[in-house]
């Protein structure tokens, strides 16, 4: 997002004075952006928040109404011209538009929009994209899911190394996070050495790998400050909407919630946020079940024991080692005599279990309502087996 907006923006100034020119290559980031682009120009130019489908709409009635008015006039009309008649006049949008130049809006815009130490966005902004990209998933029926990182042991660099090295890491690893995120995902710092990331459309598996990325490549990387070479972690939490949390309020907080139990688990790790574990009892469940790799060209399946199950999720011992974020097929014989239910999750935490075998826990991402229900029901079965025997 910032890059189309930096994009856009450079355009503004290279060709301030060649509509012509400006228009083509406004286009072209268009072309290469698609619809998202064209929100964004409207906000620069204008400040309205517009969707996508109707700041679309708007750019072909503006590039027109420029055409229309330089007929009128009898002399070429600037765009940014257009633009004030067409909200003015036409679409209505403005009322009181003032006139201001660009550099000196960003310039003062940029102070509290971008953290100046990272260059992400600050915490006041990253509020205001969450609650619009919140609006935007409910009205088309989309996820999106936020990571929350904090830097592990961070005071104890600032102590070690002084107060600039941890500055130096703190922009590496805001670098890191802007690489591994598309253009579209918003990444905010949101308090002293705390990450967030906004990530539209989409679900809990696919946020888990990107997050799952950022992790690896931050423990990977050395950060070289006065021939001092320094080594960090993050931990992280991940909310998603709509099944943790239906407010950007409640959802950052479910992430953070997370993340707290990352740190608990023992840092340098993410953790998906789960409701509180007393509306999800574990039961031990000795069974064989048959599990496929989603996504891999080995479409082999492996079979494992499990140790339990929750209406959440599967815990079972494995001798291969699957990675964190694999999305995997699960055939669960949950009635004997009855075909196995098939259930679609994500690898979310794994344990060493002996030298060569491993625990493996598996979210529930996707399942039929009525498998759910069906585990409900033989999870409440048990229990009261247990509690009358
Ligand atoms: P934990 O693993 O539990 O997160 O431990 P921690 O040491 O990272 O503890 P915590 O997150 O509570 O502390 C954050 C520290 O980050 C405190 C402060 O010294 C440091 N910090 C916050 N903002 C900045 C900054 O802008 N620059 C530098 N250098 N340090 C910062
Ligand atoms: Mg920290
Ligand atoms: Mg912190």
């Amino acid at each position: 997002m910032k890059k189309i907006r930096d994009d856009i923006l450079k355009c503004l100034c290279d060709f301030a004075d060649d509509d012509e020119k400006l228009i083509q290559q406004l286009e072209l980031i268009i072309e290469k952006q698609g619809k998202q682009a064209y929100p964004i120009i409207f906000h620069i130019l204008t400040h309205l928040d517009l969707e996508s489908d109707n700041a679309e709409e708007c750019w072909y009635e503006v590039v027109a109404h420029r055409e229309i008015m330089g007929d009128a006039l009898g002399r070429r009309v600037n765009l940014r011209t257009a633009i004030c008649d067409y909200f003015c006049s036409i679409n209505k949008s403005l009322k009181n538009p003032k006139v201001v130049e660009l550099h000196v809006f960003e310039s003062k815009a940029n102070i509290s929009k971008y953290d100046y130490l990272t260059g992400l966005y600050t915490r006041g902004s990253f509020e205001g994209f969450l609650v619009r990209e919140l609006a935007r998933s409910k009205r088309h029926d989309k996820e999106t899911s936020v990571l929350f990182f904090d830097i592990d042991d961070f005071k104890a660099v600032n102590d070690t190394f002084g107060h600039l090295a941890g500055d130096v890491a703190l922009k590496r690893i805001a670098e890191i996070v802007m690489n591994e995120t598309r253009s579209e995902d918003i990444a905010a710092r949101y308090g002293g050495e705390e990450i967030v990331i906004i990530l539209p459309e989409t679900g809990k598996a696919e946020a888990l790998i990107v997050g799952e990325r950022i992790r690896e490549k931050v423990e990977q990387v050395r950060i070289e400050y006065l021939g001092h070479s320094v080594r960090l972690t993050i931990s992280g939490g991940l909310a998603s909407f709509s099944i943790d949390a239906n407010e950007a309020s409640n959802l950052v907080r479910c992430a953070d919630d997370a993340l707290y139990r990352a740190k608990s688990y023992g840092k340098n790790n993410i953790v998906l946020y789960s409701h509180d574990k007393r509306r999800y009892f574990r039961l031990d469940f000795n069974t064989e079940i048959r599990i496929r790799q989603i996504g891999f060209s080995d479409t082999s399946e492996l079979t494992a024991t499990c140790k339990n199950i929750s209406v959440n999720g599967i815990l079972f011992e494995s001798d291969r080692l699957l990675d964190i974020g694999t999305k995997v097929e699960l055939h669960v014989p949950i009635n004997a005599g009855s075909e196995p239910f098939v259930i679609i999750g994500v690898v979310v935490r794994i344990e060493l279990f002996d030298s060569d075998h491993y625990d493996i826990g598996v979210s529930f991402i996707e399942m039929d309502r009525t498998i759910k229900d069906e585990i409900s029901r033989y999870l409440v079965k048990q229990l009261r087996r247990l509690a009358h025997s």
